[in-house]
């Protein structure tokens, strides 16, 4: 049986672990830091055999150097030298297994122009999974420290075509923020309105909103809404956007989000 868990690091990163309970090996997704991990393998006596990771942010790759000096990690990552330490370098379309899961590799700029996502498609028994590190957040996306909204807003659609079943496990739990900013942008979502009670509860007790299913996402998530009318007469009666196009409108929202 595969489990899947957040192992925290930094102030409020998550670095994914999946563990194959029959055997202890186990896989982490974007490893900022070493510290962490190493103590949880130690505890649970598993054995680190892969690391995937996204992009190329000190707070996704830090942890590498010491990782692999500890263990002997497989690890898999973008096509970008900048990332030193990466066995396998991957891109749109390659495949990989995963604990006995086929993931697929979806390249994902924007964010970063290096990000790639690991999208398993599950079966009857497994969800479909999507690690998507930085790209698309719980209730938000990524800020577009690389790439311009046409390329951030492509990719983000890429994700959102995918299975509304598919868990969404990105790195940081910004759930709460993201959806503060969601709610003035649909003030009459009411699916929004009820996620937003459910993650207060949940950061009450300092538990983890995520994941997240495609679904709700695509429900209540402004960045994968704009083409919704509701969006953009937001952004109208708010002054800052006049036009309607699904690309214009999100490029107007990021812009917004970044000073919200
Ligand atoms: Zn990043």
């Amino acid at each position: 049986m595969l489990t899947i868990e957040p192992i925290r690091a930094f102030s409020d990163n998550y670095i994914w672990l999946l563990t194959d309970t029959a055997n202890n090996h186990c896989f982490v997704v974007d490893p900022g830091d070493a510290e962490p991990v190493l103590e949880v393998l130690a505890e649970r006596q598993l054995t680190l055999a892969g690391i995937l990771v996204t992009h190329h942010h000190f707070d996704h790759v830090g942890g590498l150097p010491l990782l692999r000096e500890h263990t002997s990690a497989v690890v898999y990552g973008p096509h970008n030298p900048a990332i030193e330490g990466v066995d396998h370098r991957l891109a749109e379309g390659d495949t990989l297994t995963v604990l006995g899961l086929e993931f697929s590799v979806l390249a994902v700029p924007g964010h970063t122009m290096d990000h790639i996502a690991y999208y398993c498609a599950g079966d009857s028994e497994q969800p479909p999974l999507l690690f998507c590190g930085d790209t698309l957040f719980a209730g938000g996306c990524g800020r577009m420290f690389e790439g311009t909204a046409p390329v951030l807003h492509g990719s983000l659609a890429k994700l959102a075509a995918l299975p509304g079943s598919t868990r969404v496990y990105c790195a940081h739990e910004y759930t709460q923020a993201n959806l503060r900013f969601a709610r003035a942008v649909e003030p009459d979502n009411e699916a929004l309105a009820e996620r937003a009670r459910e993650v207060a509860a949940l950061r009450a007790t300092d538990d983890p909103t995520v994941p997240s299913e495609l679904a709700q996402e695509r429900a209540t998530n402004p960045f994968l809404r704009c083409a919704e009318p509701a969006v953009a007469a937001t952004l109208h009666s708010q002054g800052k956007w006049q036009g309607e196009k699904p690309e214009e409108v999100f490029a107007a929202l990021r812009t917004w989000k970044d000073s919200f």
